[in-house]
Order: C-alpha cells, then sequence, then structure tokens
C-alpha cells in the first residue's frame, strides 16, 4: 500500500483571471506570485526551501515563460523575503526590479553598494549581498526603480478593464531617518544598527476597475513600540506615529484614501500585533475579506491569539503553513500512527515542506472565484485554536 500526500496543483489561470498565489513554508519565509492577467505576472518576495527558490518552482511547474514576469519587488531586505529572489532576478530578464526608495545609493552607500563582490549567484552569504547583487543586475539592464509613498507605478488595461498598481509606502519620514543615519556614519562598516527594514518596507496596492482591491503588506508594522499591546484604541493615536510604517500609510496617502474597501489582504508582518491595524481593518475592509497570512516560526508568529483576530474578521483568514511550534505539538499524524502500528507499510510520505494559496478573481466580472489550497496551506478553523478560547 501506497499512500502519497497531495502534493502542489497546477494552477495556470487563464487570460482572465487575477491570481493571487502566496508560497511560504513552515519554519519562515514569503513569496507572492500574481497573474496580473493575459500571461503577464509579477512576483513579491522570495523564499526557499533547500534550494529550491517557491516562486521559480511556481513558474516551471506550471510552464509558465520567465519571459513574461514583468515585475519583481522586494519589499526590503529581511531573509524571509530574500532569499532567492537573485536567482528570480537573474532568470526573469525582462522584469523590473523594484525596491523601498530607501535603498538607493546616496542613502545606503556602505550597507549595500560598496559591499558586493562580484560572486557565484549560489553563493551569497549574507542577504545584504543577494539584495546588492540584485540591484547591481537591475541597474545594468535599466530596470531598477525606486519605490515610494503614493508612487504611481503602473496603470494599464486588460481586456477593457483598468489595472493598477501603487506603492502606499514608504514615508518621507522614513527617507529623512536612512539620509541622518547615513551622514552620520563615518565608516564602511557593516552595521544594521538603527536601520529599519520592515518601518521602510514597500506595501502595495493593486486595484482593477476601482472594484476590486488588494493589499499586498509586506512587513509594514504599525509605527506603535511592541510593547503597546493596545492596538483597538491605536486609531486615535496613528496621527502622533504617522511619521513611518504603516502609520503613515493611513495618515494622508492620496492612494490609500482614494481607493475602496480592500477585498484582499497578504496580512502585515506574518500577522503579528505591530501588523495588525484596527483602522485599516476596522473602516477599509469588505465583509467578504480574504486574508492570508505566512509564518516566522522564530518570532512564533503568527499568534494564536492574532490569528483568532484575524479568522474573526476575515471571511476566509489562510495560513501557508502551521507554525513550527504547532507542529510540534501535533506531530504524529494519523499515517504515521498508522506505520507505526504495523497496520499499513510501505509507506512514502512526501515531504511537506511549503503551502500554497491561490485566490482566483475574474477580471470580466470583478468577481471572487474562490481559493485553493496546497501542501502545507490550510483555512483557519475553530480547530486550530489552540491556546486560547
Ligand atoms: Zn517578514
Ligand atoms: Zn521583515
Amino acid at each position: 500500500m501506497r499512500i502519497y500526500f497531495q502534493t502542489q496543483k497546477k494552477m495556470k489561470p487563464n487570460a482572465n483571471e487575477f491570481l493571487i498565489v502566496v508560497l511560504g513554508g513552515p519554519s519562515e519565509g514569503e513569496s507572492i506570485v500574481i497573474h496580473l492577467g493575459d500571461d503577464r505576472w509579477m512576483i513579491i518576495d522570495s523564499s526557499k526551501i533547500g534550494k529550491e527558490v517557491l516562486a521559480l518552482k511556481y513558474l516551471e511547474d506550471n510552464e509558465i515563460s520567465y519571459d513574461n514576469v514583468d515585475i519583481i519587488v522586494c519589499t526590503h531586505w529581511h531573509a524571509d523575503h530574500i532569499y532567492g529572489i537573485g536567482e528570480i532576478l537573474k532568470k526573469c530578464k525582462n522584469a523590473k526590479f523594484w525596491v523601498p526608495i530607501v535603498s538607493q545609493s546616496k542613502m545606503m552607500p556602505y550597507y549595500f553598494v560598496k559591499k558586493i563582490k562580484e560572486k557565484d549567484i549560489h553563493d551569497f552569504e549574507t542577504v545584504a549581498e543577494e539584495y546588492a547583487y540584485c540591484m547591481k543586475l537591475a541597474n545594468k539592464r535599466g530596470k531598477l526603480e525606486y519605490l515610494f509613498k503614493d508612487g504611481n507605478i503602473i496603470k494599464y488595461r486588460n481586456s477593457n478593464h483598468n489595472i493598477s498598481i501603487d506603492a502606499l509606502s514608504p514615508s518621507s519620514g522614513m527617507v529623512s531617518k536612512y539620509q541622518k543615519l547615513w551622514a552620520s556614519r563615518k565608516n564602511d562598516q557593516f552595521a544594521e544598527s538603527g536601520v529599519d527594514p520592515n518601518k521602510s518596507s514597500v506595501a502595495i496596492d493593486i486595484s482593477i476597475d476601482d472594484k476590486l482591491h488588494f493589499l499586498f503588506g509586506a512587513d509594514l508594522e504599525c509605527n506603535r513600540p511592541e510593547n503597546d499591546t493596545d492596538f483597538e484604541n491605536c486609531i486615535y493615536k496613528c496621527e502622533r506615529r504617522k511619521d513611518v510604517g504603516w502609520c503613515n500609510v493611513c495618515v494622508g496617502s492620496s492612494t490609500y484614501d482614494f481607493h475602496g474597501k480592500y477585498n484582499y489582504i497578504k496580512i502585515i508582518h506574518h500577522s503579528s500585533k505591530t501588523g495588525y491595524c484596527p483602522q485599516l481593518w476596522g473602516t477599509k475592509v469588505t465583509d467578504e475579506v480574504v486574508g492570508v497570512t505566512t509564518v516566522f516560526s522564530k518570532d512564533g508568529l503568527p499568534q494564536n491569539d492574532m490569528e483568532v483576530l484575524y479568522w474573526d474578521r476575515c471571511k476566509d483568514y489562510y495560513v501557508t503553513a502551521p507554525p513550527i511550534q504547532y507542529q510540534q505539538a501535533h506531530q504524529t499524524t494519523d499515517i504515521e500512527r498508522m506505520q507505526k502500528a504495523g497496520v499499513v507499510s510501505d509507506i512514502k510520505v512526501l515531504p511537506r515542506t511549503y503551502g500554497t494559496v491561490a485566490s482566483k478573481y475574474n477580471i470580466e466580472e470583478c468577481k471572487y472565484e474562490g481559493t485553493e489550497l496546497g501542501g502545507t496551506a490550510f483555512r483557519f478553523e475553530e480547530k486550530h485554536i489552540y491556546k486560547f478560547g
């Protein structure tokens, strides 16, 4: 008897479908592959499991040409968003490479740009090296672009529908912080102190005909101290904290203010407390909102109390993988139990190393068509409340 766990299914959309595939494993990492329509593709961030670059695996499995990737976004340079992005960029030769404006060399002279040496692509020792490699390669191709708040990036039409892609961040406050920071540094030592990649992350807004709205929040946390758990009242404090982070999006962003409620959110910062904005979730999401989160197990994200909160707010709340802590507590699967008891033999359990959450929207009818799950991904339900309730 042979039992195989389901592997990742083929999920190639037709020309008229807007498809969002969120990929991530149980340890950490986030990569989003988006079909914009007409076989044009966009990739936001990258994650690797072993040697496998998840976004490239998705493209290969579905026989999608690298040449059809128009845009690669690196929201910020943390490992869980960057590993493998150099390999993606190398293969997708037509893609623009979008990075937060704080990465401009005049703002980050030592941190990235002077650090790069010519290296084999698979041999990056640090995140900074991979990031610098990408900036250099994209710049050589004339494809490097810097993103900032309310930057209107792309507007185009797909079968008579208007699709717009806009950046909601980073803020000008973050830019001046980086300018001051680098002006005060005298040597070219690699130092992270004072740099805040999460609060200078790029958050992306995609809208179709101003009827469907999608938010890809990256790790753009609220500008709230980590120990301030009073996030329900945060709405009154945003004004005072409006310089940077997600709070800056809430206060005076023409894109955010102008666009309607979100139908879909790739939830900010792996469903952490500081990624939760009551203003957003109280006023800017539809009743039908689909929420998707990825995992950052090192910091215990997503936290189960936050999962419960998002589960309550979203029509459907999906997680790419159970966090490691949960897996350890529930290690023995039914099949393993059967195997141990000698009920079945010769079982090959394919490693369920990562999950895919693929949500489809029909561009022609501006309508949600459903979400398919693969690998470790699951829809959060009552049985997943394991610490609370
Ligand atoms: Zn992250
Ligand atoms: Zn981060």
